[in-house]
């Protein structure tokens, strides 16, 4: 079993923290609210009191954070977590933060120390039963030494060398922000023709965009988004997508403006709803109140499965 390091303990670094304590593994948790720790610590973790702390005789030290600052913060700020890096330690960041910030990163830690890029597909109930899709950027001695590790938290792909997995974590949330928005959009348009949304939602689930209508289809239909994948994680996502674009030329017109259609949301208040919650935007309608707790959601009709963010 190996000594973990895992930093970053939100809607998806707790479950993820929990299954590897579960595995057996030696766990010592960070983060930045440290309230949050305190489930984990009654589990067996232990808790450092920075994240320089949090690598302490790790063989492998996990981020799950929000951000690329928040990822900037935690290794570079005031008692970060890069400079206590030594010799042999992986650290392996599974938060969405694009290739350029991993490469970024990884260019400034300690001689010896190597950076995988780990992010993951799947939620929240994904998080929890270890049926994450896992996106790997390594060398392939690297890749061997995180696999076993990875595997307790889902299924694990070798996408490429280093900045591989983030960069094919941008390339499928292209696809997740088309699909919601060309649901919203579809159904504002059928709503201008008079169509019933029950209807016109049968229909859909059978089209291309059925599985965004399948996991979805309870928070629109009730039009409460209680937060699974967050609004402005999507927003992030679309501008780290768009910006990765622009950077190497390439034209996505549809990207940028699905990007536009996250923005506003999230600037009319729905940063801290899920991220179907655009549905809501585009057909005129303010979303309901965020409700804190996931247990609340409106329920999903039998058979339907949570989509894979
Ligand atoms: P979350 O619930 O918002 O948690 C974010 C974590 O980052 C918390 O631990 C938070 O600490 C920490 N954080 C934020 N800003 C920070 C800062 N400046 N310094 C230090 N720590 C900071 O997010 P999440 O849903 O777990 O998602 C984490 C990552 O996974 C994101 O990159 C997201 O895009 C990606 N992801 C999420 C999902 C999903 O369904 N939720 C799915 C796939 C990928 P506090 O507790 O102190 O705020």
């Amino acid at each position: 079993m190996a000594k973990i390091g895992f930093l970053g303990l939100g809607e998806m670094g707790t479950p993820m923290a929990g299954r590897l304590l579960k595995a057996g593994h030696e766990l010592t948790v960070w983060n930045r609210s440290a309230e949050k720790a305190a489930p984990l610590a009654k589990e067996g973790a232990a808790v450092a009191a920075t994240p320089a702390k949090a690598s302490a005789r790790a063989d492998v030290v996990i981020t799950m954070l929000a951000t690329p600052d928040a990822f900037e913060q935690v290794l570079f700020g005031v008692e970060g977590l890069a400079a206590a890096l030594s010799p042999g330690q992986i650290l392996i960041d599974m938060s969405t933060v694009g290739p350029d910030e991993v490469r970024s990163a990884a260019s400034r830690l300690p001689e010896g120390a190597s950076l995988v890029d780990a992010p993951v597909r799947g939620s929240v109930p994904q998080a929890t039963s270890g049926k994450l899709d896992i996106f790997v950027g390594a060398t392939d001695s690297d890749y061997e030494r995180v696999r076993p590790i990875l595997e307790v938290l889902g299924a694990v792909r070798h996408a490429g060398g280093p900045g591989s997995g983030a960069a094919m974590k941008l390339v499928a949330n292209l696809v997740l922000g088309a699909a919601i928005v060309t649901l919203g959009e579809a159904l504002s348009l059928g709503e201008s023709l008079e169509l019933n949304r029950g209807i016109m939602l049968d229909v859909l689930a059978g089209s291309p965009i059925g599985p965004i209508v399948a996991a979805k289809r309870g928070n629109v239909e009730s039009g409460q988004f209680p937060p699974s994948f967050k609004l402005r994680h999507a927003e992030k996502d679309l501008r780290l997508v768009t910006e990765a674009a622009a950077a190497r030329g390439r034209d996505l017109k549809q990207a940028l403006a699905n990007r536009a259609w996250f923005d506003e949301a999230a600037e009319r208040g729905a940063a801290d709803l899920d991220f179907s919650a655009v549905v809501a935007t585009i057909g005129g309608k303010p979303p309901g109140p965020t409700r804190k707790s996931t247990e609340n959601r409106p329920q999903e009709p039998h058979g339907r499965k949570e989509l894979r963010p």
